[in-house]
């Protein structure tokens, strides 16, 4: 199967970030998997983004990953658990990142509109949290991301489920999985948005920020600002 085979391709992680999966598999916390952080990182890198906003940090897996593929950027992270917000302020300090990420405490829908006052602007927002909001969170984001800027959403299509017509999957996830449906539709047509879903990992919507006065235009000038 393709997954496996591209798998059986990555190189071997250094010892820290090992530590830090390991850590994540005994405390059941979910971190976006191989072949997912490994595009997420490369995004970082071609994008260069100097600030990103996070939406989940989990146990700040992601965060440093972020940082690993691009040194110069800072980082807010926004988590609501406090046991995994206190492992992740943990591993910021093992690793020395602290400096770089900023762990903000509490749920997004409310943090957000403080980064809001706050005058935050970023070039890439990472959206990894609770999936039945994603369209809630991404309208929050929406006027902190700068143009030309990346809004990057894991699990939209939830192990496959999100694109099974056939709706093979457990009735407790109807709910949810109708919700991704709804975001992913409605991120497709966002008309300041140009989205491209990539079905690696548990589904990776890239969604890259047009200029304002580019709305609406047709043709190779879409991108010129
Ligand atoms: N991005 C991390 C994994 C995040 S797991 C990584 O790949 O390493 C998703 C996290 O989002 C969970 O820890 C959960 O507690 C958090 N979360 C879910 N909904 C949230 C909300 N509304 N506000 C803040 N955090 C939230
Ligand atoms: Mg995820």
């Amino acid at each position: 199967m393709t997954e496996n085979y591209l798998n059986s391709l990555l190189p071997d992680e250094e010892d820290w970030v090992r530590q830090i999966e390991q850590q994540a598999r005994q405390r059941n916390v979910p971190i976006m998997e191989p072949l997912g952080i490994q595009f997420l990182m490369q995004i970082v890198r071609m994008h260069k983004p100097k600030k990103i906003l996070e939406i989940g940090t989990g146990i700040g897996y992601s965060a440093l990953r972020m940082l690993q593929a691009y040194p110069s950027a800072t980082i807010i992270t926004i988590e609501r658990d406090k046991a995994r917000r206190s492992i992740a302020l943990q591993n910021l300090q093992t690793y020395d990142r602290h400096h770089q990420i900023e762990l903000i405490y509490g749920d997004a829908l409310e943090q957000i509109k403080q980064l809001k006052d706050r005058q935050e602007t970023f070039q890439l927002v990472f959206i990894d949290a609770a999936k039945g909001q994603y369209q809630r969170f991404f309208e929050l984001i929406h006027p902190l991301v700068e143009k030309a800027g990346i809004v990057v959403s894991d699990n939209v299509l939830f192990r496959g489920y999100v694109a099974d017509e056939a709706s093979q999957y457990p009735s407790r996830y109807k709910n949810m999985i109708n919700k991704l449906k709804s975001y992913n539709e409605w991120l497709s047509r966002h008309p300041e948005y140009h989205t491209t879903i990539i079905p690696i990992g548990d589904g990776v919507a890239i969604s890259y920020k047009l200029s304002k006065q580019c709305i609406g235009m047709k043709g190779p000038e879409i991108d010129e600002f």
